[in-house]
């Protein structure tokens, strides 16, 4: 399903640095999603909560503490990472962290959201503890992308409904060539032409190859 990282293979849902200095977090809005995870302004943006203590004796119930900034040892913790690039950002200490987000739209299945920066970060009181919170915004690809995938329009992020009726109409294979790996949700017509994210009628899937051909013909 994705083409760079393996996701199915990650462990953590939050992954600071994890490749060429690019992050990786995954996120679910479904209703049983372990954290309230949400997309703003036609997604441009999501909202990323932090990540709970893991479970262990003295955390019996880790939604019942803060969300922790540093491990026991005293080194960060994902949160604590994540948190440290948004502020340095801020205070202009250098570039905006590159995070790719992958979201979970079934048992199994995750969808591609793009590639997103690490624009802000804070702490929100929930109940009787804290949370983090991370403002990710639409980005470009890294300049020295591989694939050509730098060359790509933004795609706007396609709701998980949307997503998930799609994978089930096309069978979880390129509409074109019937693979099944690298897959991409593609609007058929494109976001930047007036297509909408919002109707699995302009959302197929392509292969990473087809979806690259097809852009190069609009182009
Ligand atoms: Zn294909």
């Amino acid at each position: 399903m994705c083409e760079r990282e393996n996701v199915q293979t990650l462990q953590r849902g939050m992954n600071f640095h994890l490749d060429a200095g690019v992050s990786v977090v995954l996120m679910s809005r479904r209703h049983n999603a372990p954290y309230p995870d949400r997309v703003e302004d036609s997604g441009r943006v999501i909202v990323y909560e932090g990540h709970d203590s893991p479970r262990c004796n003295d955390v019996p119930d880790p939604k019942s503490v803060d969300q922790p900034e540093r491990n026991p040892s005293g080194s960060l913790t994902q949160n604590g990472l994540f948190h440290r690039a948004a502020q340095n950002h801020k205070d202009g200490m250098g570039h905006a962290e590159f995070v790719r987000v992958y979201e979970k739209i079934m048992n199994g299945v995750w969808a591609y959201n793009g590639v997103f920066t690490l624009a802000d970060s804070w702490l929100e009181t929930r109940g009787r503890r804290k949370v983090f919170k991370f403002r990710l915004e639409m980005a470009e690809e890294p300049s020295d992308s591989d694939r050509g995938l730098a060359t790509l329009e933004h795609a706007r992020v396609i709701p998980s409904s949307v997503k998930a009726e799609v994978w089930r109409r096309d069978h979880g294979r390129c509409v074109t060539c019937g693979r099944t790996d690298n897959l991409h949700f593609d609007h058929i017509i494109p976001y930047s032409k007036g297509g909408t994210s919002l109707d699995a009628l302009n959302i197929q899937l392509l292969c990473a190859r087809h979806n690259v051909a097809k852009r190069d013909k609009i182009e």
